[in-house]
């Protein structure tokens, strides 16, 4: 069988069907049965009508007198039948599944289950799911529960999929490491269930074999950038020892191990690939400003993108002072740069070290004469296309050295599979002398005033405050407080101050002189949405409010919440909740921990993983199967992997494989 056919090559499926399925990306004849159920119901044991009870139930019966009528004051379509069996009859309700009318043969049993409970005064079989006896009693009583798209529902895939039912003899292998037939039973064990048992072990297999997939992507992409050649760049001791005297502070263990970690790697003929991971704070940007410039002083240009002009603009302004005095040439290049064409040119001729900038880096006429070293900051903000086209503007067969910082830490059990095989530099601890973040969730309502008397202090002991509102405008159909609404009311309750407010539809000169006004103290109150989310750094704001906190995610009220806590005054972080509801799991692992790399551990068990790569990988890294808390089939599978690659012509022999390794290795590459 070719599997890479398209689904309308399968029984049953014509061209109408074949374009809602394609639609969900369900294309070929493989993803059909890659389609899996995502759950199943169990009609094993049903009671009779008369003996049921409030709550879900399971029974066996037929259907007489379906009927649909629309509910008058609401959009709803009200289908309603009536099931019996030898004991009695049970009233079922359905809502918008008008099709229910038409479904129910009058001389065929069916197991229905459903919840047994009131309605308007009177017992009733509500929303139940209902199945054929003979396909119940082939299968011990599971039935699979598939995602509807459109017009294909559940029940629809159980028939094509019983339609296709001998074709899965023909499934042909897909890895060596496991016993052949293994893959074609384990899909049909899991279509076709036969116990609760053999559709556990038939998804472990799934399982191992995403699994495997992922971490030899991951090895191949090691090997592959292994082969490549980069520009060797010897350490320099001396000018780099003097560069760290001069620091006001001096480095913590980490930033010097860090550093050290990518100094060695510079100096190796394959081009470094390797992920800073520091929490917020943690002082990404001087190891980032170490390795520019060792490269520098090696006679490379280095690259730096960050993913906000005002990002850019902060490591511009800081970076350019502290490496300026050594000779080092740095320019900014963003949208809003003035002449370009002339930064460009002396781009391309090597008179400039050292570029930051947006994504107008990434243009195809920012030309370099020899960029030696790329570095990404905030990588997880940045797809993998962008990052490719800056490493591809070395004009000569060197690669780049890439350094990807981030402060979305990646948790263990990702390291062990998708990231396994990442040099991975880790900034564990803070600079001396933090303060921790004291965070409070408030309900809203009650208690925005009672924070004045707090502001009022720490703006009397000259620090600065963040506010953050999610809307930049007001909006009628939401009651969330904008930007400039929020602004214009606390110019009210502080007249005394200078209350300013920032958000990402303002002119990029606009947002510089903002920020740089609130840099320079000269703004008390900054009222911003979430572009300064990620890396802007004033030490001298203490307090943060976030409005609407419930809104936002985990990762991202961390990141926000870095931006206080960066001096060696205690900072505060309130979390204002609105409405009556019950603060979130989210919102409680906040308030108890600022570190970093739990709360990565709590997100990914809330969201999944498919979520927080969500921008690192576009969505596309969602595990149907497999769990990374699953580190025992990890462990198999990487073993396997080491006896898979032992044999070059594995790689040649199992063409499928190979081909959707390539798309993995798109994935989970850094660079
Ligand atoms: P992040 O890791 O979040 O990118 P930054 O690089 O912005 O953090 O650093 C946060 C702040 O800490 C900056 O003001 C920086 O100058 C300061 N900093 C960095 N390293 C140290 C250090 N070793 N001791 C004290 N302050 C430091
Ligand atoms: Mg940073």
């Amino acid at each position: 069988m070719n599997l890479e056919e398209s689904v309308e090559s399968l029984k049953g499926i014509g061209p109408k069907t074949a374009e809602i399925l394609k639609k969900a990306g369900i294309k070929t004849v493989r993803d059909f049965f890659y389609n899996l159920p995502k759950d199943y119901e169990n009609f094993s044991a049903p009671t009779t009508i008369a003996a049921m009870e409030p709550g879900k139930v399971v029974i066996k019966g037929r259907v007489t007198a379906a009927v649909s009528h629309r509910a008058r004051f609401r959009k709803l379509t009200v289908t309603e039948g009536v099931i019996r069996d030898d004991t009695g009859f049970v009233k079922a309700v359905w809502f918008n599944q008008a099709y229910r009318v038409n479904q129910f043969k009058p001389d065929k049993e069916y197991y229905f289950t459903g919840s047994f409970e009131l309605r308007n005064g009177r017992y009733c079989l509500m929303s139940p799911s209902a199945v054929e006896v003979d396909e119940i009693e082939r299968s011990s009583g599971l039935a699979p529960i598939y995602v509807a798209h459109g017009k294909v529902k559940s029940t629809d895939f159980k028939r094509l999929i019983n339609n296709s039912r001998d074709r899965f003899a023909e499934i042909p292998d897909f890895l060596p490491t496991v016993p052949a037939g293994k893959r074609r039973e384990s899909l049909f064990k899991v279509h076709f269930p036969e116990s609760t048992k053999s559709v556990t072990e038939a998804r472990e297999y799934l399982a191992y074999e995403e699994l495997f997939e992922l971490i030899l992507a991951a090895k191949l992409n090691r090997s592959e950038n292994d082969k490549l050649e980069s520009l060797q760049l010897p350490y320099h001791n001396d000018k780099i020892n003097q560069f760290v005297k001069e620091l006001p502070f001096t480095l913590t263990a980490a930033q010097k191990k860090s550093a050290w970690e990518i100094f060695q790697d510079m100096e190796k003929s394959t081009p470094m690939n390797r992920l800073l991971q520091g929490d917020v704070g943690s002082g990404k940007t001087m190891v980032a400003a170490m390795a520019a410039y060792e490269a520098v002083l090696g006679g490379a240009q280095v690259a730096l993108l960050a993913p906000t002009a005002i990002l850019a603009t902060q490591h511009f302004e800081k970076l350019s002072k502290q490496l300026g005095i050594y000779g080092v040439k740095v320019a900014l290049l963003t949208g809003a740069t003035k002449q370009k064409d002339k930064l460009k040119t002396a781009i391309k001729a090597g008179e400039i070290n050292f570029v930051i900038g947006t994504h107008a880096l990434l243009t195809d006429d920012t030309e370099f004469k020899n960029l030696g070293l790329v570095i990404i900051d905030e990588q997880h903000r940045f797809g993998v296309e962008q990052r490719h086209k800056l490493l591809l503007k070395s004009p000569s067969e060197l690669a780049p050295h890439l350094l990807a910082m981030t402060a979305t830490p990646i948790p263990r059990s990702l390291q062990l599979t998708v990231f396994g095989d990442l040099d991975v530099s880790i900034l564990n601890e803070l600079p001396k002398g933090r303060q921790p973040i004291t965070t409070k969730i408030l309900a809203e309502t009650s208690t925005r005033e009672s924070l004045y008397p707090k502001i009022r202090e720490t703006i009397t002991a000259g620090q600065q405050v963040y506010w953050i509102c999610k809307a930049i405008d007001d909006n009628p159909s939401s009651e969330a407080t904008s930007v400039k609404s929020r602004t214009e009311k606390l110019k009210k309750v502080f007249p005394e101050y200078k209350i300013e407010f920032l958000h990402g539809r303002m002119k990029p000169a606009e947002k510089d002189v903002v920020m740089e006004r609130f840099a320079n103290g000269k703004i008390q109150i900054l009222v911003s949405t979430t572009v300064v989310e990620v890396g802007v750094d004033v030490p001298n704001s203490t307090l943060m409010v976030i409005e609407n906190a419930e809104n936002y995610g985990l990762a991202q009220l961390h990141q926000l919440r870095g931006r206080v806590g960066r001096g060696s005054v205690a900072s505060f972080c309130y979390l204002l909740t609105s409405g009556d509801n019950q603060p979130s799991r989210r919102l409680r692992e906040l308030e108890k921990s600022s570190d970093g790399f739990y709360l990565a551990e709590v997100d990914l068990k809330l969201r999944g993983p498919g979520e927080i790569y969500g921008a690192l990988q576009h969505g596309a890294l969602d595990l149907r199967i497999a769990t990374f808390g699953d580190t025992k089939l990890i462990k198999k599978a990487r073993d396997d992997i080491e006896v898979f690659l032992k044999n070059p012509e594995n790689m040649l022999k199992y063409k499928e494989l190979m081909s959707d390794i390539k798309r993995y290795q798109q994935l989970t590459t850094l660079n």
